[in-house]
């Protein structure tokens, strides 16, 4: 059983009420080529397929009124319980979750896949979130018209750290969010762009160098473009005191 679960490949099941919208973007480039190889797998579920009325109806008018549709508590409890998930997360997509981070994205990389619940209209039954005991995910404040790309969202985040998708790009050390900084700038040929050069210090083959100019050029995006992360940060071991960022150098 426990090696059966260790060497399948990862998976998100996804339920929506528009099944064809996946896999989409997410059978293209890096994750498409991942998932025509079997490093991960997409299974996208129609909620439909749970509703039992004549009409195949899937939502109802909100209680106490107001305007729009709300997904029905018992089909999206059907749908859930048709799928076998066993210990995956189950996570619904909501603006009123909470916001996801990279450090949520690698966690949910490291297990099996999750269960992913789209909402529609204007949300879900709140019974069915208490019942299945459903994770609220929000991938920013501001309000879409549906879960589906907000889960294409999570899952593209995941499927990138996946071993084996990105190759030896994969350490993801050095990437925004992953040591709390926001990412160094950039830059590949030509060495002369309407006039900019590529930094000195980036063409001077000496690595500590680069290292340090790049962690310097972190700290100061960071701090400049968002001061919460910034004052997260760890401080200086020794001193205990907060780091000072360092001026930009680069772009504003
Ligand atoms: N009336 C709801 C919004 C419903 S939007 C509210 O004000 O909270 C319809 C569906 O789109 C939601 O059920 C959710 O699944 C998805 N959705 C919209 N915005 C999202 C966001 N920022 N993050 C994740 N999912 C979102």
């Amino acid at each position: 059983m426990t090696s059966d679960l260790s060497s399948a490949p990862w998976r998100a099941t996804v339920l929506t009420l528009f099944p064809e919208m996946f896999p989409g973007p997410l059978g293209i480039s890096l994750a498409g080529k991942a998932l025509a190889s079997g490093l991960w797998e997409l299974e996208a579920r129609d909620i439909r397929a749970s509703a039992t009325d004549k009409h195949r109806s899937v939502d109802d008018t909100p209680a106490g009124g107001g305007p729009g549709m709300v997904l029905r508590a018992d089909v999206l409890a059907a749908a859930i319980d048709a799928v076998d998930a066993g210990d995956r997360p189950r996570l619904v997509m909501s603006p009123r979750g909470r916001p996801l981070t990279q450090a949520r994205v690698a966690e949910l990389a490291a297990g099996a896949g999750p269960l992913i619940v789209c909402g529609r209209f204007e949300g879900i039954d709140q019974r069915v979130i208490d019942a299945r005991r459903l994770e609220e995910v929000s991938i920013g404040d501001y309000v879409l018209s549906g879960g589906e790309i907000a889960a294409m969202t999570l899952i593209d985040a995941c499927v990138r750290l996946l071993p084996g998708v990105m190759g030896k790009l994969a350490s993801g050390t050095d990437e925004s969010f992953s040591d709390g900084l926001l990412e160094y700038p950039q830059y590949t040929r030509p060495q002369v762009f309407e006039g900019r050069e590529i930094p000195d210090v980036l063409i001077s083959g000496d690595h500590a160098r680069v290292a340090k100019w790049r962690l310097a050029e972190a700290e100061a995006l960071t701090a400049a473009r968002r001061p919460e992360l910034w004052a997260a940060r760890p401080k200086v071991p020794e001193s205990g005191k907060k780091r000072k960022p360092p001026k930009i150098t680069t772009g504003e």
